[in-house]
């Protein structure tokens, strides 16, 4: 469906209105059903999107993704043979490699992006789900949101799957490689972040964050 654009004269109050995020054109909030959703009818941006069960789904993902981030993080994703040596990779034993080799600054932006950054929007997520049911909460869960929408773009999982893909290809005609369980963990932390994103639609997350207490997320 899409959303009704506002005619000239109109001057509905504002919670009734929406604007678009890329063309910013300023329409009458749409009321949608569940799993429908109502988008611009000037560039087709998806405005707003209603899914059932949206919390049960956000948290079984969200606990998932916490789940497999440590046997993500610490279990080895390859494991190198060459000249009949043998070593283990894991993302931490890469951090603490790149530190230990003189490469400090390297290091630290590879464990905020790949590290504390993911842990950090899944944690953000984690309570805002939490707090959506709680009115005592819902301030801090607005707050927990704001950070989570800060911070989201730091998220790299997917830059550093495709360096470990690169490495992967660029090594493979030298030394003898073995996947490890920790890459398989990696890639399925990255999908059930990505589906986690779409999952957790904002205005549905911002209104239930926002009712019965109007001015919780101001
Ligand atoms: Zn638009």
């Amino acid at each position: 469906m899409q959303s009704e654009s506002l005619s000239r004269g109109q001057l509905p109050p504002l919670e009734q209105l929406i604007a678009c995020h890329e063309c910013d054109l300023l329409m009458h909030h749409p009321h949608v059903g569940e799993e429908q959703k109502a988008c611009c009818p000037r560039c087709g941006y998806e405005l707003v999107v209603r899914r059932t069960q949206m919390r049960r789904r956000a948290l079984a993902l969200v606990l998932t993704a916490l789940i497999l981030f440590v046997p993500a993080n610490f279990l080895p994703i390859i494991s190198l043979s060459l000249l009949g040596q043998n070593t283990v990779d894991t993302v931490w034993s890469g951090v603490v490699g790149l530190y230990n080799s003189g490469m400090q600054a390297v290091a630290l932006v590879v464990f905020l992006c790949s590290m504390l950054v993911p842990l950090l929007k899944l944690l953000c997520q984690l309570f805002v789900l939490l707090a959506m049911p709680r009115p005592a909460l819902r301030p801090l869960g607005c707050y927990c949101y704001r950070v989570y929408h800060h911070v989201r773009e730091w998220g790299m999982l997917e830059v550093y799957l495709f360096g470990i893909l690169v490495s992967i290809v660029k090594l493979a005609d030298m030394a003898k490689l073995h996947l490890g369980i920790g890459l398989a963990c990696f890639i399925v932390l990255m999908l059930a972040q990505i589906w986690l994103e779409v999952t957790m639609s904002p205005h549905q997350v911002w209104d239930a964050l926002s009712e019965e207490d109007e001015h919780a997320c101001t």
